[in-house]
Order: C-alpha cells, then sequence, then structure tokens
C-alpha cells in the first residue's frame, strides 16, 4: 500500500475534541451535560459585523483576491493593532490568513528547519509541539508552573538554550493556564533572543482578554519587530471561531516568505469575510469590552467557587477565558477527576496533560456558559465531590 508521510505520525489531535465528543453521546442518551471543555466563546460575534458580511456577499465581494488579505484590512490590521495595543505596524508587515492557527503554521513553515530546536510553553497550546515535531524540528518544553505564578523560569528557559535553537513560543494570555506574562519575563525572553538570534513567536490571540492592565506585545521592545512574529486572529476577541480568520504581523521579509506559501497552499482567505472583519476592527458597539467584561464576573464567580470544591485550587487567570485547577489534593488522576465530573456531574472539564506533561495535576474548564450554568456546574462538582472528600481531609 502507499505510505503516509512520516510527519503526520509527529502530529498530536487536540483533547477537547474527545471530550466533546463524549459529552455529546452523553445528551444524545439524555444526560444533562455543562460544556466548559471547548475554547469557544458562547458569543456571536456583533450585529455590525453579521450585516457587513451579508452585505459583502450581496455586492459580489465573493472572488479570489490578493494572497496576503485584501489591502483595507491589512491597514485596518495595523491600525487597529496600533489604537488597542499601541504597536507599530505597517500594513506591509500584516498577512491575512484563515484562522490563527493557519497564521501560525505558515511562520512555523516560513522560519523552522528539520533538526532545529524550538522552545514552548507547558503548559500551553498543544499545536506548538505537534507542529514543531511535524516539521521535523525538536520541541523543548519550558514550565510555567504553579510556585511561579505560571509565569516562566527564565533561567530555565537560557538554559534550555542551544545551538540549535531558532525560535521561542510562547502565547500571553496563556492557554490554558490564562497567565499573562509579566514585564520581566518579556523582557529577559527578548534579551535572549538578541543574544542568541531567535525568532519570537508571539501568540497574541487573547491580548484582549485581559482583566487587569493594558496588554504589552514583545514586538513593541526595542529591537524586537526585526524578529518577532505576532499571531492573532477573530476568533476569540471578537467571537468569529466558524469565520476562520486570523493574521500575523511579521517583518517584511517574513511576509514576502508566508505570501509565496498562501499562493501554494490555500491562495487567499475568503474575501466577504475580510471585508465584514473590517467592522468588527472599528467595533462600533464596543462589544469586545462587553465580552470581556462579562468574561470577568464569569472568572470571580466560578474561581471563587472552585477554591471552596474540596481538593481544588484555583488562581485566577489574569487574562483569556480559562479556569486552570489544581486538583492534586483529592488523590486522584486529574483523568479520573475529569471523566467522574462528566459521566456523574454532567460538568465537562479537560484533563490538564492535554496541554503538556506540566498539566498533570490540573483540570481546565472554560468561561464560555453563562453564570446560571457555571453556578450549576459547581453545584454539581461541590455534589460530586463527596467521592474524594475523604482524601483532602486526611
Ligand atoms: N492559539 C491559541 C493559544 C488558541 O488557544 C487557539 C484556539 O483555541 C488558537 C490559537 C486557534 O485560533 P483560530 O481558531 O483562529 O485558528
Amino acid at each position: 500500500m502507499p505510505r503516509i508521510a512520516s510527519r503526520v505520525s509527529q502530529l498530536n489531535g487536540e483533547g477537547a475534541l474527545a471530550v466533546y465528543s463524549r459529552a455529546k453521546e452523553l445528551e444524545r442518551a439524555g444526560r444533562s451535560i455543562i460544556h466548559l471543555e471547548l475554547g469557544e466563546p458562547d458569543f456571536h460575534p456583533a450585529a455590525p459585523v453579521v450585516d457587513a458580511v451579508r452585505a459583502a456577499v450581496a455586492a459580489g465581494r465573493d472572488r479570489y483576491v490578493s494572497t496576503r488579505g485584501i489591502p483595507a484590512l491589512r491597514e485596518a490590521i495595523a491600525e487597529y493593532l496600533k489604537r488597542t495595543r499601541r504597536l507599530q505596524a505597517t500594513a506591509e508587515q500584516v498577512l491575512v490568513a484563515p484562522g490563527c492557527k493557519m497564521a501560525l503554521s505558515l511562520a512555523m513553515m516560513a522560519l523552522i528547519e528539520p533538526g532545529d530546536e524550538v522552545l514552548y510553553p507547558d503548559p500551553g497550546f498543544p499545536i506548538y509541539p505537534s507542529f514543531t515535531r511535524g516539521l521535523g524540528a525538536a520541541a523543548v518544553a519550558f514550565g510555567l508552573e504553579e510556585r511561579n505564578g505560571f509565569q516562566p523560569d527564565l533561567d530555565e528557559i537560557a538554559a534550555k538554550i542551544t545551538p540549535r535553537t531558532t525560535a521561542l513560543i510562547f502565547n500571553s494570555p496563556n492557554n490554558p493556564t490564562g497567565t499573562v506574562f509579566n514585564a520581566k519575563a518579556i523582557r529577559k525572553i527578548a534579551e535572549l533572543a538578541e543574544k542568541h538570534d531567535l525568532w519570537i513567536l508571539s501568540d497574541e490571540i487573547y491580548a484582549r482578554i485581559l482583566f487587569n492592565g493594558e496588554y504589552e506585545s514583545i514586538w513593541s521592545l526595542p529591537g524586537m519587530a526585526e524578529r518577532t512574529i505576532i499571531i492573532d486572529g477573530f476568533s476569540k476577541s471578537f467571537a468569529m471561531t466558524g469565520w476562520r480568520l486570523g493574521y500575523a504581523v511579521a517583518p517584511k521579509h517574513v511576509v514576502d516568505a508566508m505570501d509565496l506559501l498562501v499562493l501554494n497552499t490555500f491562495t487567499c482567505a475568503a474575501e466577504f469575510t475580510q471585508v465584514a472583519a473590517i467592522e468588527a476592527l472599528l467595533d462600533t458597539t464596543d462589544a469586545v469590552d462587553a465580552m470581556v467584561e462579562e468574561y470577568r464576573k464569569r472568572r470571580d464567580l466560578f474561581v471563587a467557587g472552585l477554591n471552596d470544591i474540596p481538593g481544588f485550587r484555583c488562581q485566577p487567570p489574569g487574562g483569556a477565558f480559562y479556569a486552570w485547577v489544581n486538583i492534586e489534593e483529592t488523590g486522584l488522576a486529574a483523568e479520573e477527576v475529569a471523566k467522574l465530573l462528566l459521566e456523574d456531574a454532567g460538568v465537562a472539564g479537560i484533563a490538564g496533560a492535554a496541554f503538556g506533561a506540566g498539566g498533570k495535576n490540573y483540570l481546565r474548564f472554560s468561561l464560555v456558559s453563562a453564570r446560571n450554568l457555571l453556578e450549576e456546574a459547581l453545584e454539581r462538582m461541590l455534589r460530586v465531590s463527596s467521592r474524594w472528600r475523604a482524601a483532602v481531609a486526611r
């Protein structure tokens, strides 16, 4: 039989989808399930964005367009980043792709060679090590540990850089921990990148979902615009997951390289979604702030409730929409707790190992259900906690 290319065997999937399938199966059997497993907002795009996509289709904006994205959207992205992140980038440094993940994989294909070493956060988005390995490179984890407030250990990162290291990927706010990398961490990472001539892939998809202060992008630090690729998109900030629209901001010669990859693969992102995305960036109804305010209320309610469950411990996330819960004191494996919660309590969350070895004793819950459902989930979990309560009391 003809063979499948070996790179595919290096890839892994995403844990959330397996839990989602089982949760759906239970629902079909008549069970009530509260879905806290997927990282998909329960909001939809603001009304002007929906109107804009309708108008764009009606106006025939459904053609092949520029491989790097329509100029008006690239201008709007540069303008938006200036307004919301005080970031100086020009439209020619922007490349539009169908989803943040596609922007990430184009950047990785453009920059990573077989045999390279790539640093990535553990726990973190599972695609970083997976796609790194798929490109024939070695994925080298750096830890985000609870005892450091889930901030990176900069000495560990420095010690893991070798002559083969070519890139460091990070995601702030982080999925799954919700950590916003602090100013010291970002500066030190920038310093190491300069010293060792590394690319920085800064996945900023949750940059707008921030509960305190202002977002600082590593791109803005002196000298970093030459070696940083920002990955961002519309899925989370604008609740446009299914629209498949993301972008990269990178030095012009990196955009040129990625552009050639676009031409060789998907040609362009859909024109009408790009036209409507300009409306999303303008955010005339302040939909983003309203959504973040709701996530903040959910976070406060849910994290407080989680900390009242015997054996659970959760630090409030600084951003993104996840609660990352240490379950070590239950005396059970995270997979067992997740199974009990799903099968007996009807609450779907993900065992943390799906995000790397550092997630072994954790569960991730997404704050993508309404507050009344989160309250119900907490009550259900508290009831089921009787199974491990004795272990906690010991
Ligand atoms: N990056 C991170 C850290 C994510 O958590 C996700 C989605 O869960 C993505 C990228 C994917 O974004 P998109 O849906 O735009 O491809």
